[in-house]
């Protein structure tokens, strides 16, 4: 059995069981899982976890799972590199990258699914659905085939190609919605009422949002147990932001690390940044937006955990980056030139926001800074492709070679 005790309502404290439910009854706050943690500080230590199997279930002790075989294609425990060249560019002196595109999907959200699909077979679904920006689409579809169960997964029209295949291969129900993200959640909100499905971001979120702890986990552990003084976190639902720190914090709580003092920082979009704008506003209610933005998988108009994420901004003294699409496109290849990690736009909107950020004295120099990079670059591949250099084209000869070898370079096709 696992260390969860009940889902709880992060607004009145009412607690639950742990059903496939995941708005209070009486207030319509969300709900979280509550562990015992006194039972989780007995069973786990560092070493009991570094004993552990080299996925994100090496922290099985805080997550809300009862079986004993997970379904588990290898999510987490992803690269945590010291990011040296790009630190120098952004003048700053310990700088982190956690490599989340090192996923079986390619994405972080290989943490949530893995976890949520774990838990909603183990309530009896034999089903699995979501609405998804793209990459929740892909990972749903792979993990339903790892494990035998079915899935119907719902994207908005307007998808890159490569997230489209990226499903496909796995052979879901694809149905594309007329429509942008917030309209796909609306129906995938509508037809968990009448399905007896697990959507994994719908009636099975507070399992599913678990998920996202473990990169806070990851990232402690990585660095010899302690905290990071700095993440930078990219924000669609808010989701992820807000998880991260709550894994530190259960970290501390069971004595694997001390208090953390982290500053959580956000990074959107300005295509879509309803974070950004109310935390530049000074207010901790956001006003939804219609996106239009290269950072599909960003593209959340109205979060679901946006007033938490505010709140968190607010607590911990972060600040929330708010970059162009041009930006982002420098961001993807200001990170992939100088760490040779090739992230897809989402990457690009951390990377900018993190130069932003430093610019506008948000980072201090010498904090411990962890950038998340939460998807890969060849998803959105149309972003960049036009702003990189063509090959050099030759005959296969020594002559022909150094005609174009010597040849002054273009810098870039566009630029
Ligand atoms: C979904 C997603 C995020 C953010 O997730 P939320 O938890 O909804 O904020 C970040 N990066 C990528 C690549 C994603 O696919
Ligand atoms: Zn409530």
């Amino acid at each position: 059995m696992s260390n969860a005790a009940s889902l709880r309502c992060r607004e009145c404290g009412r607690d639950y069981p742990l059903a496939a439910i995941h708005v209070c009854d009486f207030c319509f706050g969300p709900l979280e899982v509550r562990y015992d943690y006194e039972r989780v500080k007995r069973n786990v230590s560092r070493q009991s976890i570094e004993n552990g199997p080299t996925s994100l279930w090496r922290y099985r002790e805080f997550l809300p799972c009862d079986s004993d075989e997970p379904i588990d294609i290898g999510a987490g425990f992803t690269p945590l590199l010291r990011a040296k060249n790009l630190g120098k560019a952004l003048g700053l002196n310990n700088l982190y990258i956690k490599n989340d595109t090192a996923n079986p999907t390619w994405s972080f959200k290989d943490r949530v699914v893995s976890i949520a699909a774990t838990r909603a077979r183990e309530l009896g679904y034999e089903k699995l659905a979501c609405a998804s920006t793209g990459n929740l689409a892909n990972s749903v579809s792979a993990h339903a085939a790892a494990s035998g169960m079915s899935a119907v997964v719902f994207i908005p029209e307007d998808l890159e190609a490569a997230k489209v295949l990226g499903s496909s291969i796995y052979a879901p129900t694809l149905v594309k919605v007329r429509g942008n993200y917030d309209a796909v959640n609306r129906l995938c909100a509508e037809l968990a009422g009448s399905y007896n499905w697990g959507f994994v971001n719908v009636n099975v979120r507070p399992y599913y949002s678990e998920g996202s702890k473990t990169l806070g986990f990851e990232v402690a552990e990585q660095l010899g147990w302690r905290a990071p003084d700095h993440c930078v976190v990219p924000i669609a639902s808010g989701s992820l932001f807000v998880k991260i720190r709550k894994g530190l914090e259960e970290l501390a709580q069971v004595g694997l690390i001390d208090e953390p003092k982290t500053r959580m920082s956000g990074a959107q979009a300005s295509g879509c940044s309803p974070v950004a704008a109310a935390w530049e506003a000074g207010s901790l209610n956001f006003r939804p937006q219609r996106p239009k933005t290269i950072a599909k998988s960003l593209a959340i108009g109205n979060p679901a955990d946006g007033y938490y994420s505010l709140v968190q901004l607010r607590e911990t003294n972060g600040s929330c980056g708010n970059v162009s699409d041009d930006e982002i496109i420098e961001g993807m290849k200001l990170l992939a030139e100088t760490e040779g990690v090739f992230a897809e736009t989402a990457g690009g909107v951390t990377v900018a926001s993190l130069k932003q950020l430093v610019d506008r004295g948000d980072i201090h120099p010498d904090e411990t800074t962890v950038a998340f990079i939460t998807g890969a670059g060849f998803k959105t591949a149309d972003a960049v492709v036009e702003s990189l250099a063509p090959p050099l084209v030759v005959d296969a000869t020594m002559e022909s070679f150094e005609n174009a070898f010597n040849e002054p370079q273009p810098v870039g096709a566009n630029a």
